[in-house]
This record gives C-alpha cells, sequence and structure tokens, in this order.
C-alpha cells in the first residue's frame, strides 16, 4: 500500500471537542492530521460563556479560551487546520475525497467525522435579530444574564423542561411555550416543571415574531387551536426544541439514523470501513464537551489501528471482510 504525497493519512471534519482532541490524538501519533475546522471554528462552546464542568479547571474556562488551548494544543503536535467549510465527501472510493466551500479538494486514507449539531431554530426573521441579544439555544450559558427577569422557553421535550427549571434558579418566572397540550418530555421532568411555582405553561402556541428594539420586549404568539394572536411580555427567549446534526453531505454514504445521526459502533466506526464518527454528530444521549472529547480520543485511536491494518492488507481485502455490527 503506497502512500502516495497526494494523499493525507488522516482528514478531520470538525472543530469542536470531538475533531480536536481527535487531532491531538493523531497528530501525536505522527499521522500529520488535516483538520477541516469550517469557517466558524471550535463549534457550540464557541457560543457558550463559562464552562464549569470540563475537568481540570476547577475554577472553569470560557468556552472559546477552551476551544482556543484545544487548537493550539492540536496545532503544537503538528495537526493544520484548514477554516474551511466540508461541502462534498466521496466515500465510494478510497482515497476517500472531501471538498471544501473554497475549492479545496482533499484525499485521505482515514477520515474522522466530528461535525457536531446544531441548536434548532424557529426560523424568524426577528429570531435572527435577536440571537445572542435576548434570544439563546442554552439556558446553562446565558441564564445567568435573566437574574430577576421574565424568560421564555419554547419546546416541550427534556431540554425544555431542563433549562426551565434551570432558569428558574435566576429568573423570576419563566413560560414555557409549547406548540401542543401535552409535553413529550419524561414524566419525572414534567412533575418537576409543573411543580415549579415559577414555571408557567402557554400551551398550542408558536412564537411568530421576537419583539423588540435593542432588547427583546416579549414575543408575538399565535394560539394554534384559535388561530388568536396575542403578545406576552418577555426580557429573553430560549430555544430548546431539540438539535440536528450537521451530517447532510453524508446522506447516502454513511450509515445514518432516523433523526440523521452518524451509526457507529462500539469502536466509532461507521457504515464505511476507515471513516469513524465522534461526538454530537452521532452522539444524542450525552452531548457534553468531555464525552465528545472522549469519543474524538477513541475515533483517533481506532483510525491509527486501521491504518496499520490498511498497510497491511489493502481496502480492497478491508472491505470485503468488514461487517458493521452498530
Ligand atoms: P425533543 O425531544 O426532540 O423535543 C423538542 C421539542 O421542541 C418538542 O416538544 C417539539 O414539539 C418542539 N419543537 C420542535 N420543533 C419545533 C418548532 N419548529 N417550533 C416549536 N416547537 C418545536 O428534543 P430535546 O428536548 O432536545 O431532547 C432530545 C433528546 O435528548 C431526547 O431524546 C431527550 O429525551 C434527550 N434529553 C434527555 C434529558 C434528560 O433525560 N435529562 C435532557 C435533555 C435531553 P412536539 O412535542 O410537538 O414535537
Amino acid at each position: 500500500m503506497s502512500m502516495s504525497s497526494g494523499v493525507e493519512k488522516v482528514v478531520i471534519i470538525g472543530s469542536g471537542p470531538a475533531g480536536l482532541t481527535a487531532a491531538i490524538y493523531t497528530a501525536r501519533a505522527g499521522l500529520n492530521p488535516v483538520v477541516i475546522a469550517g469557517s466558524t471554528a471550535g463549534g457550540q462552546l464557541m457560543t457558550t460563556t463559562e464552562v464549569e464542568n470540563f475537568p481540570g479547571f476547577p475554577e472553569g474556562i470560557l468556552g472559546p479560551e477552551l476551544m482556543q488551548n484545544m487548537m493550539q494544543q492540536a496545532e503544537k503536535f503538528g495537526a493544520r487546520l484548514v477554516y474551511e467549510d466540508a461541502v462534498r465527501v466521496d466515500l465510494t472510493q478510497h482515497p476517500f475525497v472531501v471538498e471544501t466551500s473554497m475549492g479545496t479538494t482533499l484525499q485521505c486514507l482515514a477520515l474522522i467525522v466530528a461535525t457536531g449539531a446544531s441548536p434548532r431554530r424557529l426560523g424568524l426573521e426577528s429570531e435572527a435579530k435577536f440571537f445572542g441579544r435576548g434570544v439563546s439555544t442554552c439556558a446553562t450559558c446565558d441564564g445567568w444574564f435573566f437574574r430577576g427577569k421574565v424568560v421564555g422557553v419554547v419546546g416541550g421535550g427534556d431540554s425544555a423542561m431542563e433549562e426551565s427549571l434551570y432558569l428558574t434558579h435566576h429568573a423570576s418566572k419563566v413560560y414555557v411555550i409549547h406548540r401542543r397540550d401535552r409535553l413529550r418530555a419524561s414524566k419525572i421532568l414534567q412533575q418537576r416543571a409543573f411543580s415549579n411555582p415559577k414555571i408557567e405553561f402557554v400551551w398550542n402556541s408558536v412564537v411568530t415574531e421576537i419583539l423588540g428594539d435593542e432588547k427583546v420586549t416579549g414575543v408575538r404568539l399565535k394560539n394554534v387551536k384559535t388561530g388568536e394572536e396575542s403578545v406576552l411580555p418577555l426580557d429573553g427567549l430560549f430555544l430548546a426544541i431539540g438539535h440536528e446534526p450537521n451530517t447532510q453531505i453524508f446522506k447516502g454514504q454513511l450509515m445514518l439514523d432516523e433523526q440523521g445521526y452518524i451509526v457507529v459502533d462500539k469502536f466509532q466506526r461507521t457504515s464505511v470501513p476507515g471513516v469513524f464518527a465522534a461526538g454530537d454528530c452521532h452522539d444524542h444521549t450525552f452531548r457534553q464537551a468531555v464525552t465528545a472529547a472522549g469519543f474524538g480520543c477513541a475515533a483517533a485511536i481506532m483510525a491509527e489501528r486501521w491504518l496499520g491494518e490498511l498497510e497491511a492488507k489493502g481496502y480492497e481485502a478491508i472491505k470485503a471482510e468488514f461487517v458493521f455490527r452498530p
């Protein structure tokens, strides 16, 4: 198996904790990885403030600072970060092909996918205007700014209940705005929310507009049963309407579950031999920086072993014996 100079050993797509941990490990293993870091590198932690639960930082660390540290650490060992978005992959041929938004085409023997997930948004124009200025997708990041204020939470799942309960520690009042008359959240979280005197439910309602000038002053609601419109005064709005994995470019090439998450086995292997996945693009259970980093480490170790196997056997032989057991 020859490794021609134009073919990278490892390409990593994504630069959140999963991608950068994979980069640190593969770089230290001498694999000289290329990280397609994205035009907005660093992943979801770039939009958070204090991270208090990442081990090793007893005083906490700012999300962007943590990611900057990880980038520096990866580069120190020789990882090459490319600040472009991956827009197309071809995993049907080997070496794999990755193309970026800037027209860069890379070929690689092993690929680690760490593209993460993005919080779902309502898709309103006014939401874009106020995003980060009163509209947030992370209560644990931004709840603190709403001490003594009135906030809304959109959603009826576990995240919406958790975010609402968390926000009661800061806000004076939390309205849960849900589009149906029944919650999707687990019983235990429902009960906690129902018995919290600071939480009030607004049923069968959707937000049609976020109101305000410099700051959010409220939302326009529409009752989906009656069609009636109303204005609810608020100081902030939190969205907890789920996440979407950033896996569109792998559709039809990697096995995805019905929600679009990449299916992996317990060794972070995907349905294509030589392609590994790590972090929120496959994990919708834990979704923590530290678990993503852990998955990134595992994917890197597996990729390194796999490259050894590739050198010994060649891709065709590996492919012929490959059985995917998620
Ligand atoms: P989810 O369960 O998919 O809930 C999303 C909620 O947002 C649903 O109530 C949905 O309404 C609503 N929604 C979706 N799109 C909307 C839109 N465009 N406009 C208005 N409302 C919209 O997502 P999640 O709460 O983030 O949870 C994801 C997974 O993680 C779940 O499996 C959950 O159990 C798990 N999780 C567990 C915990 C825990 O156990 N502590 C905590 C967080 C998350 P409908 O109900 O009408 O569909």
